[in-house]
This record gives C-alpha cells, sequence and structure tokens, in this order.
C-alpha cells in the first residue's frame, strides 16, 4: 500500500551566467582597466540542484465508503482531483512560482494534482486563468492543460505588456472544470495557487534598462532587462541570463569600469540574448535544457587559432561549451572581445553561433 505519492523532482535552479573576466588580449592601445579589480569569472553555469521535494503525506483514514460513516462522509467531501500547493509549482520547467519576462513571452506552467487513497482519480478538464495586476481573473483562450503522470501542465501563450505600461504583474493559475461524476459534494472545481510573472514593456525602458535592451532590441525583442543593484541576483557578476530572472545586469558595479569601452559593457547585452535563445531555441523549458548541453559539446570545441600570428586569449578555467557558443554568437555581432570566455571561434563554431540568430538550433 502507498502511503501518499511521493514527488520527486529534480529542480535546476539554473542559470548561465557570463564571466567578468577582462581578457588579457584586448586591442593594443584599448587596454583593459587595471583597475578592473580582481574579478574572477563567475562559475560560467551554475546548475545548481534544489533539494528534492517530497509531497506531504496524505491523512490516514481517507477511505473508501466501506469505512465508518464518519470516515465515509469525509471522504465523500474531499475532491477526487485537486492540487497540492505551491511548492510543487513549476514555470517552465524550473522549480520556481514567480518570474521576470519581456512582454511578448509565453510561458509554460506546470502545477502537481492529487488524489486520495481510495478514491479513484476522476480527472477534470484544465484550462488556465489569469489576472492582471490583481485585476479579475479571466479564462485564457484556447488553452487546455494536459493532465500527466504527477503534473498538470500549460502552455501559456506570450503576454503582450498594455501599451504606456512600464510592468504589468500576471498571476495565472490551473482550474479544473466542475466534474459531472463522482460524489455530488466533489463536484467542483478546484485552482491551483497562483504563479505570478512580471512582464516588462520594453518600449518604456529608460536609462540603464534601455541602454542596455537597445543592442538586443532586434535580436531578442522579448527578452527583460533586469537592473540588480543590490548584486541579490547577480552576485559577484555583472551580467547573467537567469531562467527566472531573464537578462540581469549590475549598472552600478559596471559604472566603476571606467576604463572599460561601453562596446564591451553592451556586449555583455548580447552575450546573455544568445544564452537566451539557446533556451528558447530549446524549446524553452528545462526539458531541453540537455539536449542542449550535449549539442554545444558536440560542436563547440576547445581549440586555439590555427594562425600563429594570431594572439591568443587563454581560455578562463569556467570555459564551457555552452558559453564558448555564447561568446562565438556575440562575437559575430559584436566582435570585439574584452569580456571573453576566452578560446577561439572556428568558422564552423562561427556558423553554428549565427543559427541561434535566425532562432534556430544548432
Ligand atoms: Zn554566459
Amino acid at each position: 500500500m502507498r502511503s501518499g505519492r511521493r514527488l520527486t523532482v529534480a529542480l535546476a535552479a539554473a542559470a548561465l551566467t557570463f564571466s567578468t573576466t577582462l581578457a588579457g588580449a584586448a586591442p593594443a592601445g584599448a587596454e583593459p582597466a587595471a583597475a578592473d579589480r580582481s574579478r574572477t569569472p563567475d562559475s560560467a553555469l551554475a546548475t545548481t540542484e534544489a533539494p528534492t521535494l517530497r509531497a506531504p503525506v496524505l491523512p490516514a483514514g481517507v477511505a473508501s465508503s466501506a469505512r465508518g460513516a464518519q470516515a465515509s462522509s469525509r471522504a465523500y467531501r474531499r475532491p477526487p482531483f485537486a492540487f497540492w500547493g505551491k511548492k510543487y509549482h513549476r514555470i517552465d520547467g524550473f522549480g520556481f512560482t514567480t518570474a521576470t519576462r519581456g512582454s511578448g513571452t509565453g510561458l509554460r506552467i506546470e502545477a502537481a494534482w492529487k488524489t486520495y487513497r481510495g478514491v479513484r482519480p476522476l480527472l477534470p478538464k484544465v484550462f488556465v486563468q489569469k489576472r492582471v495586476d490583481g485585476g479579475r481573473w479571466t479564462k485564457v483562450k484556447g488553452v487546455k492543460a494536459k493532465i500527466g503522470k504527477h503534473l498538470v501542465a500549460a502552455r501559456v501563450p506570450a503576454h503582450t505588456v498594455t501599451a504606456g505600461v512600464p510592468v504589468e504583474t500576471v498571476d495565472y493559475r490551473l482550474k479544473s472544470k466542475k466534474l459531472r461524476k463522482g460524489p455530488r459534494r466533489a463536484r467542483r472545481s478546484v485552482s491551483s495557487d497562483r504563479f505570478t510573472v512580471s512582464f516588462h514593456n520594453q518600449a518604456m525602458y529608460t536609462g540603464d534598462q534601455a541602454r542596455f535592451y537597445a543592442p538586443i532590441a532586434s535580436l531578442c525583442p522579448n527578452a527583460s532587462i533586469t537592473l540588480d543593484p543590490d548584486n541579490s541576483i547577480t552576485g559577484s557578476h555583472e551580467g547573467l541570463f537567469s531562467w527566472q530572472h531573464g537578462i540581469t545586469i549590475d549598472a552600478v558595479s559596471l559604472s566603476l569600469s571606467t576604463a572599460e569601452p561601453e562596446v564591451s559593457k553592451l556586449g555583455i547585452s548580447i552575450h546573455e540574448c544568445a544564452h537566451m535563445k539557446q533556451f528558447y531555441n530549446w524549446g524553452g523549458t528545462n526539458q531541453g535544457w540537455g539536449r542542449l548541453m550535449k549539442r554545444s559539446e558536440e560542436v563547440f570545441v576547445a581549440d586555439t587559432n590555427p594562425d600563429p600570428a594570431v594572439p591568443s586569449i587563454p581560455m578562463a578555467p569556467e570555459w564551457s561549451p555552452m558559453e564558448h557558443a555564447a561568446d562565438c554568437a556575440k562575437e559575430l555581432i559584436s566582435p570585439e572581445r574584452y569580456r571573453t570566455y576566452g578560446g577561439y571561434c572556428n568558422p564552423n563554431e562561427y556558423a553554428a553561433a549565427g543559427l541561434l540568430w535566425q532562432n534556430q538550433r544548432y
């Protein structure tokens, strides 16, 4: 007999971070700032496993009607279909319930569902509701959720922020249609806890958000630029793309790099935009991550420029195929190499990296 369903979810709270290393091979006369403190390269690719989650054990005595009258009447009221709490929610396959996205971005939401021992699951139809800035819940048209073994999943279409509004906070939830079968009192609609997404209206960006969005406006139009003055997201790095927060820039630290040319700073956006392409070109969910990693390792290799006349930039210890891909993609747009994980982009790698900009997989 099973004492409750176990939901073991390896949730990767992953972030792709951009190296803050200043390459030693800047063009002559354009030396990187000596004042660029001791910036260690980031953990290039931080794929941290969140703790394994376990669903709470269901209360005993949830029995079939063969039990005593009291137990029976309790079971009678229990829904044959319900959602677990927020703890098991996922956005785009990752274990978080809030996220930042740019206007024009869709997402995938998942919530764990449950039934009760002794009660046969009666699976309802599930749809998605949303509300903008705490307003009324409305049905998201044309979206049907799928009930899997443990999770109910729905692909939510892109949300476009209302013109003239800088940020809209959108709550989503899954909601079941009333069952027509089963115990009468259990025939009710149930809702999941909320997922909350802040959608940025890029057209309303000003200041540093506008500054770092500008170089990628046509490359990653749906990107969001989050500024992180207290380093709560970026940590010791100056920029990163994370699946929860999107592109995040520590403009305050960057402003201290007075000798670093603007083109290098803006190159961070382009590199992170390349990571965003990696993510979305492979499906925009955690599920594509493994395939992306594998493919990156096949295509992006640790080689050096065969031309001895070209000085090579040593590879940072954190060099990885994923980072090299983002570097090569960035160089196609902005060839300077002040910030890079180092190494050499061979013609095959440039061709593959170019596919990212065409919304294709390499
Ligand atoms: Zn990177």
